[in-house]
């Protein structure tokens, strides 16, 4: 007899499928025995499509984490950061706060209005997510979707985030996601340097008080304002940097990728540098 799925998850599997494709994992087979969908075992390093995490995850092993290089380090062996265009950056000048919690950076917050995108936002948009988790993914600010409902990538992008995270063995639940500034900018235009001087100091608390092994930066702004670089995000997309003891990965912003597909199979060149660096395990080949 012919096995039904619900809608809901047969529009699950056609969404995570579509992704895969996206990403140039395009072979799928159904196991006549079982019944149940598996990746093609001829593609090596495919995701399990079922495969779940129960939180909290754990990385299988301790790996070193500093110092980090990419891997186009310079002769000498020493890979500076991309060189900051204007004194300290943001995140050295901010001071780790002792005992800190993401609630009490919340009720710091308050109902801001220390720069003008307090003027025209309808919610702040604080954050979301595993409160100890091991990946943070950082983008640039809330759009109108998320400035709507208070929560990050809700919208279009937000849902590709969420595919992103899922053909990573994850779910939303198991990470953090925020963004380097809390209220909507206008016409989604880029954050300008005295508001994200304003806001970013929350932000680095709540990295600080999560204490990732691992931050994920969506895209060129919120790059530059982490690095406090101008340069451009393909010097040093996809290459391990460290930040305050934490390793970080650029990559782009699944707003960019919906505009240019072609660009997802280099995210998942990124992000499974990042699963490997988590010890998160993907189906093999089997022998
Ligand atoms: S963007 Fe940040 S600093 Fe500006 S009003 Fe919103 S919460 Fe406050």
């Amino acid at each position: 007899m012919a096995e039904t799925f619900p809608e809901t998850t047969k529009q699950k599997l056609s969404d995570r499928l579509r992704f895969y494709e996206d990403i140039g994992i395009g072979l799928f087979y159904r196991e006549r025995n079982s019944g149940s969908v598996q990746e093609s075992q001829a593609v090596e390093g495919a995701p399990q499509l079922e495969q779940k995490v129960k939180e909290p995850y754990l990385p299988k092993k301790e790996t070193k984490v500093a110092p980090v290089m990419p891997a186009t380090a310079p002769p000498s062996g020493k890979f500076e950061l991309p060189p900051t265009d204007s004194g300290p950056s943001l995140f050295e000048a901010t001071n780790k706060i002792e005992n800190d919690t993401l609630l009490k950076i919340r009720e710091d917050l308050g109902d801001c209005k220390r720069c003008r995108l307090h003027k025209t936002r309808h919610s702040i948009v604080f954050g979301d997510g595993n409160p100890k988790a091991q990946l943070v993914f950082i983008g640039e600010g809330p759009g109108a979707d998320e400035d709507e409902q208070g929560l990050p990538f809700v919208g279009r992008a937000g849902k590709l985030l969420t595919q992103m995270i899922e053909a990573m063995g994850l779910q939303r639940k198991d990470v953090y996601i925020c963004n380097v500034v809390k209220c909507r900018p206008p016409q989604n235009r880029p954050p300008e340097k005295d508001e994200v001087a304003e806001c970013s100091p929350f932000l680095f608390r709540q990295i600080d008080t999560i204490a990732p092994k691992v931050i994920v930066c969506l895209g060129a702004t919120a790059a530059k304002t982490i690095l406090n670089t101008e340069r451009g995000i393909s010097q040093f997309r996809g290459e391990w940097l460290e930040f305050r003891g934490r390793k970080l990965m650029v990559t782009y912003h699944p707003a960019y990728l919906l505009r240019n597909p072609a660009a997802k199979s280099d995210v998942w060149k990124d992000l499974q540098k990042v699963m490997t660096e988590l010890g998160l395990t993907v189906k093999r080949k089997s022998s």
